[in-house]
């Protein structure tokens, strides 16, 4: 139970990565806020598979990707909880499409949330952390944001643009005694990659060296470890978790 009396946040969590997030934190010991635009009937599940782990969970409804929905967001979170010890920003979407047809609300739809909904949440929970001198943020990068991908220059340019964001902050906040990194996931077995034909799959998994998808437990134990006091002097890095895509 390390993460006993612990206030976790996790954007985007009522399914895939972010769902697995709570599940692994509640395993130890934590009490969970899930946040989703929507998916009222799935937060309710998920918080009664939380309490059955002994811990208190909430859910609050909000758009990270406007600025004013995530501070308030962060503001309920603590009010209801008391704390924000960990924030994960998980959220995150897609819209592939080849430059050459990528419309403009395509590449404004996956910068917004993926990378103005990160910033939006950790400027907001930053005064309070700042306040208790002691928290961890984790934000969800990809593997694309580091070696790109064909068809998908919004979300690999959303994700390099994470990466630079949780070492930026991570340099301004590590004076206060909070820790930044991210997590870079390769090719993970949700719904985000469930989209995928047959055929991308096979050369995917050509190209893994473990040779096969990740699952979201395998990224859910990372993040429990970076957010524990055993990754206590890790600040500012990206770490993969990829099968072996990206040495
Ligand atoms: P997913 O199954 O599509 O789940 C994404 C979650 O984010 C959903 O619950 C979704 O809600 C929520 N969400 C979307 N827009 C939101 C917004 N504006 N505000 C709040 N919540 C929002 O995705 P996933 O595969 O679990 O991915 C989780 C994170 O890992 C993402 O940041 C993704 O980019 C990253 N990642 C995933 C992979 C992979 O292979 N799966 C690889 C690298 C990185 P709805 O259910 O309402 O849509």
């Amino acid at each position: 139970m390390i993460f006993k009396d612990k206030v976790v946040l996790v954007t985007g969590s009522t399914r895939g990565i972010g769902k697995e997030i709570c599940l692994k934190f509640a395993e130890l010991g934590a009490d969970i806020v899930i946040n989703d635009i929507g998916n009222e009937d799935q937060a309710e599940l998920l918080i009664t598979e939380i309490n059955e782990f002994g811990g208190k969970a909430i859910f609050v409804k909000a758009n990270v990707a406007v600025f004013d929905e995530a501070s308030s967001l962060i503001e309920q979170a603590i009010e209801e909880m008391g704390k924000i010890d960990i924030l994960v920003n998980n959220a995150g979407i897609t819209r592939d499409n080849l430059l050459i047809r990528m419309k403009e609300d395509e590449w404004d739809a996956v910068l917004n949330v993926n990378l103005k909904g990160t910033f939006n949440c950790m400027k907001a929970v930053s005064r309070h952390m700042m306040k208790r001198r002691e928290g961890v943020m984790i934000n969800l990068a990809s593997v694309v944001g580091v070696i790109g991908n064909a068809g998908q220059s919004n979300y690999s340019a959303s994700k390099a643009g994470v990466i630079g964001l949780t070492k930026t902050v991570a340099k301004e906040l590590a004076s206060r005694g909070i820790r930044v990194n991210a997590v870079a996931p390769g090719f993970i077995q949700t719904e985000m990659t469930k989209k995928l034909p047959d055929e991308i799959r096979a050369k995917v998994i050509d190209n893994i060296p473990l040779a096969e998808f990740g699952t979201s437990r395998d990224v859910a134990n990372l993040v429990a470890f970076l957010a524990s006091e055993d990754a206590k002097y890790i600040t500012g890095q990206v770490v993969n978790i990829d099968g072996g895509m990206v040495m």
